[in-house]
């Protein structure tokens, strides 16, 4: 397994499709729902974690202001692709896409072998998948499907247009 990025975030509910794209990405994202203004940035600051939300007044709060919280402000009114833009521009997306951490709950992965999953996934994706990632907060199995392709695609594509240019 690779080392997980540096960088941690808490989401706010405002912009909470991002989650699951930016553990996808690798990130250790944390997601409180509901969270009030004042509990989201002390955690943000507790667990040095940088704030990504879509409300402005936000970043009016002391802790934001004096530097102390890092934080992104997202425009709501753009496409949810380019809003993960600036953020793996802002970041970078490190070793990302190596699919290392649950998108349901945050958790680092394990990697288990065929015979550990085998009372667990379905017969035909035994029988073609080797490796298999454990979530052993969800106590899930997941594996390559052609779900974890598309994610890697996506990945890719936000690497290069986040690539300086030529
Ligand atoms: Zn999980």
């Amino acid at each position: 397994m690779r080392n997980p990025i540096e960088t941690r975030f808490i989401v706010d509910t405002n912009v909470g499709h991002l989650v699951r794209k930016l553990r996808m990405l690798g990130y250790d994202t944390l997601f409180i729902n509901p969270v009030d203004d004042a509990d989201l940035v002390q955690t943000a600051d507790r667990e040095e974690r940088v704030v990504i939300s879509g409300d402005r007044r936000l970043f009016d709060r002391k802790l934001i202001r004096s530097g102390r919280v890092k934080g992104v402000l997202i425009d709501t009114d753009q496409d949810h692709h380019t809003q993960l833009q600036l953020i793996v521009r802002t970041f970078g997306c490190g070793d990302g896409g190596s699919f290392i951490r649950c998108l349901e709950c945050n958790t680092l992965f394990l990697s288990k072998s065929k015979e550990a999953a085998r009372e667990r996934v379905p017969p035909y994706v035994y029988e073609t998948i080797a490796q298999y990632a454990y979530c052993p907060h969800c106590d899930q199995f997941f594996w390559e499907g052609e779900h974890v392709k598309r994610m890697r695609a996506l990945i890719e594509k936000l690497k290069n247009e986040s690539a300086p240019p030529a």
